[in-house]
């Protein structure tokens, strides 16, 4: 991913500037919402391993590697509180567009915003 192109998450700003600085550890997801936006990012960049370190391990599933014929296409915030984030994710998958829709559950764990779980609609 070109670090001057588009963040994924939508955001408007550069994936540098934007979730490109958190998945290179340069900087700290302040908000559920923004850790959030990078780990879709990070999905949609193919950035595993920051998806493996933002899942708080109790919850954390063995095997995270990448579905490659999915591709996220885009990403709406619904709404943010506290510790939730709901949204929805868009995906193409065998040219067919589909959509995830998600209320996520965040904790602060030693100072960082970990996901938990979340409600799937
Ligand atoms: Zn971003």
């Amino acid at each position: 991913m070109a670090l001057q192109q588009n963040c994924p998450c939508g955001s408007g700003a550069s994936y540098d500037a934007c979730c490109g600085r958190l998945h290179r550890g340069a900087a700290l997801a302040q908000t559920p919402e923004e850790l959030m936006r990078s780990r879709y990012a990070a999905y949609a960049v193919g950035d595993s391993d920051y998806v493996f370190r933002t899942w708080h391990p109790r919850t954390r599933p063995d095997d995270l590697s990448p579905d490659p014929g999915r591709t996220w296409t885009g990403l709406t915030i619904l709404g943010a509180g506290d510790d939730w984030v709901e949204f929805t994710a868009s995906y193409e998958r065998g040219g067919v567009a589909g959509e995830q829709h998600e209320r996520s559950r965040f904790e602060q764990r030693g100072g960082r915003w970990v996901y938990v779980d979340g409600d799937f609609a």
